[in-house]
């Protein structure tokens, strides 16, 4: 079957693709979605207590702002929901493969189109969109004797809801963005939650507050007001971005961050746990009102000492202590800058974007790769944010693939590539800037840190100027093929 636009994955950034494609007047995509249901990160990430840590005003698609938010951040089944609306209302459901996997996707140059083998059969498509997300394959560490283990274990975007956890003892393994959420909403319940942190987190106040019935009302009945309001915390947001560029001034991120810490944990044996000893912003700067109380309760232990092995009911650390345990939560990320998928993608000359990255993925403006002809990445390499919402980030690269169909149907071209020179320059002038930035000089070590020391996952600047950036495609910068 033919299609003249494929998309991997029915995510934020995938149903973004098709509901703008769809609004632009492109009628031919199809949407292959490995999983029974859209939603992608906000499907998968069903944990207790999850939720956004960036305002919902900015976390929602611009063309379709969202007045039923229940809180200034949204709880996971808020978001979901509002997924699968904007699926509906948009009408681009029916363009969705469900429980199809891309298994590989090869640049025919003679037929200057993509062959793609799915797991329910052959496609081909004249350009194809990648939205698979970096956020979607769980990192479990090959910890000595985890097979041994006798209790239920599972990872913090895999939660298995028919494990009880009431009363019982609980090992959360990390203390990311996701750990993080996860300890105060299971400890009320939990007989003993013992969390196993490597590095400690800087922890901000999250200042979070049910949005009232007449804010609610006001953003459904009074024209641009919710407009308006995403407009405020959009720049107040931004704003933060000089920090992570001049990583001097966390300064005083970091002093509201001891404060915090202070006002929740009294013991200075846990506080002098829980204070990192690196730059603030090196690593995801979290948000949360609730983390370190929850730390501070008499059911819950911190342990720093490294995990040595899992026993059939424990936890052992490399002091020798054992720490027993019924259930273990891998709160302990995904991979992100060796992404199965780009083992699958095949360009011009057979190789996969894996072996042409050879682990520090590159593209020009985060998009586009020399070698895979109508090849558009979203939420490529670079294009993460640390500061503001990657919602904005995708709808300008989905602003882009628009303005390249569009330049493409005027020029009557069949393919599009970057020319490698300009994708050679682009990642020079990031590297040169993100050089500076705390990610580099932050003294810890991240995911945002590949294999080869880039930085190949932050886009080191305003979510403005990369916004600027890619308002328009720039045939000068592509080897074009025409018909
Ligand atoms: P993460 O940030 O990668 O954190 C993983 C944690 O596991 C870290 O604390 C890490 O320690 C620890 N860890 C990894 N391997 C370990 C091992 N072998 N032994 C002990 N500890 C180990 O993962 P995440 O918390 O799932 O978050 C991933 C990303 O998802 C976030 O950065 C964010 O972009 C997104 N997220 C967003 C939200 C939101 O509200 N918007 C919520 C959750 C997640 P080290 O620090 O020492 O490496």
């Amino acid at each position: 079957m033919h299609t003249r636009i494929a998309i991997i994955g029915a995510g934020f950034a995938g149903l973004g693709a098709a509901i703008r494609l769809r609004r632009r007047g492109h009628d031919d995509f199809v949407i292959f979605e490995r999983a029974g249901e859209l939603g992608g990160t906000w499907r998968d990430n069903a944990y207790p207590g999850c939720a956004c840590d960036v305002p919902s005003q900015v976390y929602s698609f611009s063309f379709a702002l969202n007045p039923a938010w229940s809180s200034t951040y949204s709880p996971q089944a808020e978001i979901w929901a509002y997924l699968r609306e904007c699926a509906e209302r948009f009408g681009v459901r029916p363009a969705i493969r469900f429980g199809t996997e891309v298994r590989q996707a090869a640049w025919d140059a003679a037929e200057a189109r993509w062959r793609i083998a799915t797991s329910r059969g052959e496609w081909t498509a004249d350009v194809l969109i990648a939205a698979g997300g970096p956020l979607n394959e769980p990192v479990i560490p090959k910890l000595p004797g985890l097979e041994t283990f006798r209790g239920e274990a599972f990872h913090s975007s895999r939660w298995d809801h028919g494990v009880r956890l009431a009363g019982r003892r609980v090992a959360v393994i990390g203390t990311g963005a996701s750990a993080i959420q996860i300890v105060p909403a299971i400890q009320p319940a939990a007989g003993r939650v013992t969390l196993f942190q490597r590095t400690p987190a800087w922890v901000v106040a999250r200042g979070e507050r049910p949005l009232r019935a007449w804010e609610r009302r006001m953003y459904r009945s009074v024209p641009g007001a919710q407009r308006l309001a995403r407009t405020l915390v959009y720049w107040r947001t931004e704003a933060t971005v000089i920090a992570f560029l001049r990583p001097a001034l966390m300064r005083f991120a970091q002093r509201a961050a001891v404060r915090n810490l202070r006002r929740g944990v009294k013991d200075p044996a846990l506080r002098a746990k829980l204070s990192p000893q690196y730059r603030m912003g090196c690593k995801r700067i979290l948000k949360s009102d609730d983390y370190y109380p929850a730390l501070a309760r008499d059911n819950v232990d911190v342990v720093t000492d490294p995990i040595a092995e899992i026993r059939p009911h424990a936890v052992v650390t490399r002091d020798g202590t054992e720490h027993p345990a019924d259930v273990i939560v891998f709160g302990t990320g995904f991979r992100v800058t060796d992404l199965p998928i780009t083992e699958r993608i095949r360009g011009r000359d057979g190789r996969s974007l894996a072996e042409h990255w050879q682990g520090s993925p590159k593209a020009y403006r985060g998009t586009t790769v020399a070698g895979f002809p109508n090849l558009f990445l979203l939420l490529g390499p670079n294009t993460g944010l640390g500061h503001n919402s990657v919602v904005l980030m995708i709808e300008a690269q989905i602003a882009y693939v628009l303005s390249a169909l569009d330049t493409m149907r005027r020029k009557g071209l069949r393919a599009v590539e970057p020319r490698p020179e300009a994708q050679a320059r682009f990642v020079a002038a990031l590297d040169k800037r993100t050089a500076t930035t705390v990610w580099m000089t932050g003294g810890c070590s991240s995911w945002y840190i590949d294999a080869t020391g880039r930085n190949s996952t932050m886009w080191p600047g305003s979510s403005w100027a990369y916004r600027l950036r890619l308002r328009r495609f720039d045939p000068a910068a592509y080897r074009e093929v025409t018909a």
